[in-house]
């Protein structure tokens, strides 16, 4: 009976649509000024949250600019709510650093309630002889960054007790070994994301703060044109093994962010959410 109860006095109040909402809420994103993380950070702010886009020290990227405009000119939401980009700069693989600005954001935002640990790199090589340098520094920021950006936002959800949502992007090369591209470190890394979020997941649920992943598959950004630069024919192989016939866009990943991010999924922890254009069913 008092297991009812508490499931019965914790039934929403709010219409499905509303509970998308993300008024006031602060959010982290990491590799932020461009791509997929740049997109979803847009889908948080339009729900009327705080994001801070955390990248590298770099001059602004267009992306950035043209994305930064639009949302400055969003109209209001409900009771004159309205989100907001805010620029970061800082390095994932900093531990130190990482914890000093989710504190200072927490801080001057009153909350932090979202991190989307985004950032990451790819580069191939062929698995006999990928050099030992390449391998640490990609495993540094894919793997080690998701982790240190997860614990910079866990540590402060905890202090103040927030519902947080961790969402770490991993891909479905953490569960595919993609055909002859030479890709065993980034592979290697998205499979430890997927573990982490699961990991973390059951270790941070008694505290209320869930964490989940979501695994892309092509989508078309920066990343995956500097590889087509190179190997221009993948374009047409890639969309041959994805039943939709094309790559994704970085956008069509927003709604997914969002879903994760707000009351709309939460019993949603430990899960891994597969957007790749059905490239795994084909
Ligand atoms: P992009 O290369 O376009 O963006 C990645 C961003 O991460 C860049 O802004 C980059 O900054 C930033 N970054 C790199 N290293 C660091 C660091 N040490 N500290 C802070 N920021 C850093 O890639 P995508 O948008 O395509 O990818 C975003 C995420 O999605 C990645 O984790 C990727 O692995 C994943 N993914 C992508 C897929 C795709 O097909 N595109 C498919 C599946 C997953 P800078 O410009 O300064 O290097």
């Amino acid at each position: 009976v008092g297991v009812a109860a508490a499931l019965a006095s914790a039934a929403p109040t709010r219409t499905a649509l509303s509970q998308f909402a993300l008024p006031n809420h602060v959010a982290l994103v990491t590799g932020g000024h461009r791509g997929i993380g740049l997109e979803m950070a847009l889908a948080l702010v339009e729900a009327g949250a705080i994001v801070y886009c955390l990248d590298l020290p770099a001059k602004p990227h267009e992306d950035w600019l043209r994305v930064q405009a639009y949302a400055a000119q969003l109209a209001p939401l409900e009771h004159g709510v309205k989100g907001r980009l805010e620029y970061a700069c800082g390095d994932v693989t900093d531990q130190a650093g990482m914890w000093k600005i989710a504190e200072e954001i927490a801080q001057r935002e009153g909350r932090l309630d979202i991190c989307v640990a985004n950032a990451g790199i790819l580069r191939g090589a062929e698995c006999l002889e990928y050099p030992a340098e390449d391998f640490r520094k990609l495993i540094d920021i894919n793997v080690n960054g998701v982790l240190f950006s997860a614990q910079a936002a866990g540590r402060q959800m905890e202090r103040l007790g927030t519902k947080g949502s961790i969402i770490m992007i991993a891909s479905m090369s953490g569960s595919i070994a993609n055909q002859k591209q030479h890709w065993v470190a980034y592979n290697t890394s998205k499979s430890a994301v997927l573990q982490m979020a699961r990991s973390m997941a059951c270790e941070l649920g008694g505290k209320g703060i869930r964490v989940n992943s979501i695994s892309p598959g092509y989508i078309y950004t920066q990343m995956t044109r500097d590889f087509l630069d190179t190997q221009p024919h993948l374009m047409a192989e890639w969309s041959a093994q994805n039943p939709l016939g094309r790559l994704g866009r970085p956008d069509e990943l927003r709604g997914v962010v969002l879903w994760l991010a707000s009351e709309a999924s939460t019993f949603c922890t430990g899960s891994d959410i597969i957007v790749d254009g059905g490239h795994r069913a084909w």
